[in-house]
């Protein structure tokens, strides 16, 4: 049988915003970081920073710990160009002018988990490949959210991004690979918690999202195939052919009456306004 959705009440959804608030802040200040010279460890310190001043622990840090094994090394994944997902900071790794930097970051307040990722380009974009994929990933990652309802199904989130990696696809006249393997997840006391989160799916199918379920919503696109290896380091996702890949994603909380995109400073009013969706405050 499958593990359980862990249910929240209202305040336990409260709790996740000022959680996601938190981590809102933090990748906002590493992403104003984000410039030619600097190295992904100075954006993984500010980022750590901000969580550490608003109360606030990293889930990403010894994420994976066990005897003998520290787990993850640091407060963000830092990945750079082909990196897909979990690359880890270092002070070695300076980022370039026309490089395409992914921030995936986590915090915990209070016990409540949050879990946010952007991608954004270092200095001046190489070409237009880099700024349509990191726009279409975005942009798949809300019709991903606007698809969520209250007591609507996974499948219908799932299906939602999807089909918007083909519409993006279609309008930019390129194939982007989605990477399937990786997706999102189920949040709450932990980080990764029940269900698996998909890239693709199909609409009406897979577990009810009853009113207090919270999700991690996260499409990952390449400009080439979606394949994925992991590095020596055992951490570093990148594409099998070397294309570029872009990262994001927010937390979600799931209403009597609607959901609040818990990691987005608004709510997510801004990004589901597109989609005639009108977030809940959980405030
Ligand atoms: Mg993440
Ligand atoms: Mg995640």
């Amino acid at each position: 049988m499958a593990e359980a959705i862990q249910l929240k009440t209202r305040g336990e959804l409260q709790a996740m915003r000022a959680a996601g608030r938190l981590l809102a802040d933090a990748i906002a200040a590493g992403r104003a970081g984000v410039a030619p010279g600097v190295s992904t460890l100075d954006v993984n310190d500010v980022v750590a920073g901000v969580i550490a001043e608003g109360g606030g622990t990293s889930n990403f840090l010894h994420y994976g710990a066990r005897r003998d094994d520290p787990g993850f090394p640091a407060t963000i994944c830092a990945s750079v160009n082909d990196e897909v997902v979990h690359g880890i900071p270092s002070a070695d790794r300076i980022l370039h002018d026309g490089d395409l930097f992914s921030i995936d970051a986590g915090c915990i307040l209070d016990g409540w988990h949050a879990d946010s990722a952007v991608s954004v380009h270092v200095g001046t974009p190489p070409s237009m490949d880099e700024v349509d994929l990191i726009a279409a990933c975005e942009r798949a990652m809300w019709v991903g959210i606007a698809a969520a309802r209250p007591n609507g199904r996974l499948g219908d989130i799932s299906a939602a991004i999807e089909q918007s990696v083909a519409w993006s696809s279609r309008a930019d006249g390129r194939r982007y690979g989605s990477v399937s393997g990786y997706g999102g997840h189920g949040i709450g006391t932990a980080m990764h918690m029940a269900p698996f989160v998909p890239n693709q799916g199909k609409r009406g199918k897979g577990p009810r999202l009853a009113p207090g379920t919270a999700l991690a919503i996260e499409p990952m696109l390449t400009l080439g195939r979606p394949g994925t290896r992991v590095l020596a380091d055992d951490w570093t996702v990148v594409t099998k052919d070397g294309a570029r890949a872009a990262h994001w994603e927010h937390s979600i909380g799931i209403g009597e009456d609607g959901i609040c995109v818990l990691t987005a400073p608004d709510g997510g009013a801004a990004g589901l306004l597109p989609f005639g969706v009108v977030p809940i405050s959980l405030d």
